[in-house]
């Protein structure tokens, strides 16, 4: 088979018109504020709060800062127990924290946090639980609360793949203490950097605000250490015409999937994540699994013949938090203690998925996928 020629990569970022970009922009540009919650931030602030569903949300200049700050407001230390199945950002999160990471195993079904393993991690010095909805898929938020509260701990989730994700029509920001959402360009939903935290207390509105801008409170008065984590309002001004494009997006990405369901459903050894009633998906990311003795050739394989014919997918989330180098240390991180994780992260790989994909391509990565077997 002929490769693409041009590559083909797992995503594109949802470029909105950008004709429409500069007419919100020459608000930007009359306001002649460019900055600290201007007119753009406070009304995106709005939007999405009633598009994610969420009582309270604050905007950020990243998920990261957001997350760092979401720890500071919580007030913890000691350990967190979270995933070693996700983006650096988790685990780096409660270190700038002053926070040790606690590895817990993954469930192989949804690749989240298994919640049935995380009750035998706790000891004195644990504060909070940090767990990630990995590709959009909710974790099992019941369950995680239910430990939670029997053991004094806070829930912060990381939902930066979950925009939009709901269960039985309730926001997935709603769940925890706080939640996490980032608007990378990479995310559904962007700001090309930026990023949000959303929660129920409306008494974090004031705290997440000082955490965000250096604790001032006024002219005269910085009552608490925080840090620049302020969304701007050109990223906020770009976000508000990229929201009106994100349903489109997911409409698209939605019939995309179809087809990678349809063309490698039957495929001995290629297998998806399972699907949960009552979920609204996010369409962050379309995954495979590749059971390397059914399928014939391995996940490491399979990328790189797909490279031969100009695919690039990626192998989310390869290598693990805990196999880095900067976490050997820590005594969460052995292969034997996370069996799981460790299996599954030689087997996933994040497919192209993005709007601009035609269904015609998603069918011939798909037959490019099975010539990969010997
Ligand atoms: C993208 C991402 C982040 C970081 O968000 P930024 O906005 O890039 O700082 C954190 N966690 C996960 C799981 C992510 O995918």
């Amino acid at each position: 088979m002929e490769p693409f020629s041009e590559p083909i990569y797992i995503t594109r970022p949802v470029l909105p018109d950008l004709d429409r970009v500069v007419d919100r922009l020459r608000d930007v540009w009359g306001s002649k504020c460019l900055t600290n919650m201007g007119d753009q931030h406070g009304f995106l602030e709005r939007k999405l709060r009633e598009v994610l569903k969420v009582p309270g949300l604050s905007l950020f200049n990243n998920g990261t800062t957001a997350l760092i700050a979401a720890c500071k407001v919580l007030e913890l230390k000691g350990e967190v127990i979270t995933t070693p199945f996700t983006f650096p950002a988790t685990a780096h999160a409660l270190v700038w924290n002053g926070i040790t990471p606690v590895f817990c195993d993954i469930d192989p079904e949804t690749l989240n946090i298994d919640a049935g393993k995380i009750e035998d991690l706790i000891t004195s010095e644990t504060t909070a639980i940090l767990p990630v909805h990995v590709f959009g898929t909710p974790c099992d938020v019941g369950k995680i609360q239910a430990i939670a509260d029997q053991h004094g701990l806070k829930v912060i989730y990381d939902a930066a793949h979950a925009f939009g994700v709901e269960i039985n029509g309730r926001g997935i920001g709603t769940f925890g203490d706080i939640s996490m959402f980032s608007f990378h360009a990479t995310k559904l939903f962007h700001t090309a950097e930026g990023g949000a935290l959303t929660y129920n207390d409306p008494g974090f509105r004031k705290k997440i605000y000082y955490a965000r801008n250096f604790g001032i409170k006024n002219e005269e008065e910085v009552v608490d250490i925080g840090v620049n984590g302020k969304m701007n309002e050109i990223q906020a001004a770009l976000g508000v015409v990229v929201l009106d494009y994100v349903e489109e997006e997911k409409e698209k990405r939605k019939k995309l999937e179809a087809i990678y369901r349809r063309c490698l459903g039957g495929v001995e050894g290629v297998s998806f994540l399972s699907e949960i009633s009552g979920v609204e998906k996010s369409y962050q990311y379309f995954v495979v699994k590749i059971d390397e003795d059914a399928f014939g050739v391995s996940r490491d394989e399979v990328y790189e013949k797909l490279k031969g014919y100009n695919v690039f997918t990626r192998k989310y989330f390869y290598p693990l938090c805990s196999n880095y180098s900067c976490y050997k240390d820590f005594s969460s991180t052995g292969v034997d203690v996370l069996p799981v994780a460790n299996k599954v992260v030689k087997q996933t790989l994040s497919m192209p998925f993005y709007g601009g994909l035609a269904i015609e391509d998603v069918e011939k990565i798909c037959n490019m996928v099975k010539l990969c077997r010997k």
